[in-house]
């Protein structure tokens, strides 16, 4: 186990071949900790996107600059070097996520490594001609940024680098100890090592384990779903600025650019078909996908017609009405998928009942895990890191001490506010376009031909999902 108080390591920019190296927490200097039993003012677990994003906004900010803060991470340290090959795992960030890299200072080195921007979204069905084009009124603007996560992780873990946070990985936290009023929260380290800390911050993931020391209960399925990843390639490029949605009778397929010529793919499909399309070799994985966006189902005909003739009265009554009927731009075909880029990620829905108790407070999946049909996971944790770190540098300025309650009731009322809502839209669309009835199939077509032709309607939505 490695203590990195960390002294910066300038590696941004140098260049191997096509390689470019944009962060380096494994060659920050190393210090080995003799010290047990330590105390931390904040300690955040769990390194991915959000705790080490949390753990920069902390560091970062004025008010909490003198505060000492640890992060701990299970998995060994990375070096980030961008290669040409494109990784699997990638997120459609929204407005408030960038601003928040901003903030921090991380947007450029996401910038200087690579991301794509998306300046329209299509969403479709099998079952009616509805069609929902989203895109930015001021028509050149991206609608949201598709960045590798390990490319943001990269940029986030270098600004970390140069603040005075601590950081620890290959650590694992074996269990955490919330006791009443007049002791500290104190985790215990899988070394047997112990840290006590004012305030303790759960980034740890669906398994939390600081969730499971907060107790309440934890709202949670498994959608027996998993979330086929991959990057494919088109036969030529084009102006790849296009997120598309279809909606199966077995989950959403949806294609994410990241260049000209490449797109990558978030495909939930029922267990059993998901390890079977891994099985698939790449020929027929590609016609499985291009199948998926193209094959024509049977229609019904009672909801063609309703839709069709909604849609058509809508675009003559509203004066603002975006309602196009046939207005389906045409989706890209795929020539290739890039060899071992395929994976499959289990899919499943969870909301902690409590976000907050005297010490402790959850950012991040840990708190909440969504279907990522809307593109919204990483970003409800991000808006999680804003408000908490707005939230303790209030405090701070007020004079309150870390970890009491207060405060963290409110970062708990005033997300909970945000994040159920979406969450519990996003688990009703999923069951919504897997219900196979013709009441759900009308439901739908209804749905998103008054959605589509709505623009103020379509807009609150857009709005939405980019706060
Ligand atoms: C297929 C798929 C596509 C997605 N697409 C999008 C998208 O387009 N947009 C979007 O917003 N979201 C998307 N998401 C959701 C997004 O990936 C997650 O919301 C996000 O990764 C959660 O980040 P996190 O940092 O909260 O948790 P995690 O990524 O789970 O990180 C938790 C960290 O804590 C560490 N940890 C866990 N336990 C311990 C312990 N005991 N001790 C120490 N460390 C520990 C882990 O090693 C890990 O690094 C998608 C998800 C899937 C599955």
């Amino acid at each position: 186990m490695m203590l990195r108080s960390v002294r910066y390591l300038r590696t941004t920019g140098s260049y191997i071949g096509q390689c470019k190296t944009f962060c380096s927490n494994a060659a920050a200097n190393d210090a080995t900790n003799s010290q047990k039993n330590e105390h931390f003012d904040i300690v955040i677990a769990g390194g991915g996107m959000v705790g080490t994003t949390m753990a920069c906004s902390l560091a970062r900010n004025a008010m909490l600059r003198d505060k000492k803060i640890l992060l701990l991470e299970a998995s060994p340290a990375k070096e980030y070097r961008l290669t040409s090959k494109y990784s699997n795992r990638v997120s459609a960030l929204s407005e408030a996520t960038i601003s928040l890299m901003m903030e921090i200072d991380a947007w450029p080195l996401i910038e200087d490594a690579r991301y794509c921007p998306v300046k329209k979204m299509q969403v479709w069905e099998t079952s009616s001609e509805a069609v929902l084009n989203f895109n930015n009124p001021h028509m050149d603007d991206p609608i949201a940024y598709i960045v590798e996560n390990d490319v943001l992780l990269g940029a986030v873990s270098k600004i970390l680098t140069e603040t005075n946070a601590s950081v620890k990985y290959g650590t694992k936290i074996e269990s955490c100890n919330l006791l009443d009023a007049d002791e500290k929260p104190k985790v215990t380290l899988s070394s047997g090592e112990q840290i006590s800390c004012s305030l303790l911050i759960g980034a740890d993931g669906a398994g939390s384990q600081v969730r499971k020391a907060i107790g309440g209960k934890y709202l949670s399925w498994n959608y027996d779903y998993m979330g086929v990843v991959a990057t494919l390639k088109f036969s030529e490029a084009t102006s790849n600025v296009v997120a598309w949605q279809r909606f199966l009778p077995t989950g959403p397929i949806a294609l994410l650019p990241l260049n000209d010529e490449m797109s990558s793919l978030v495909w939930s499909l029922p267990n059993d078909r998901a390890k079977q399309v891994l099985e698939l070799s790449a020929e027929s994985f590609v016609d499985a996908v291009n199948d998926a966006f193209w094959k024509q189902h049977k229609q019904e005909q009672v909801v063609v017609d309703t839709t069709r003739s909604l849609g058509r009265t809508l675009a003559s009554i509203l004066p603002f009405s975006t309602s196009s009927p046939g207005s389906q731009q045409l989706q890209p075909t795929v020539a290739s998928v890039e060899e071992g880029s395929r994976a499959a990620f289990p899919l499943g829905f969870g909301h902690a009942s409590y976000y907050a108790r005297l010490g402790a407070v959850l950012i991040g999946d840990a708190a909440h895990r969504i279907h990522p049909l809307a593109g919204q996971g990483v970003n409800l944790g991000f808006g999680d890191v804003k408000c908490l770190a707005e939230i303790l540098a209030t405090s701070a300025q007020n004079g309150t001490p870390l970890g009491q309650l207060k405060p963290l009731l409110d970062y708990e009322r005033q997300r909970q506010l945000h994040n159920l809502p979406l969450m519990l839209g996003v688990d009703g669309l999923h069951r919504l376009y897997t219900a196979n009835n013709t009441v759900a199939a009308l439901a739908r077509g209804v749905g998103v031909t008054v959605v589509e032709a709505l623009t103020p309607l379509k807009g609150f939505f857009a709005k939405y999902a980019a706060s």
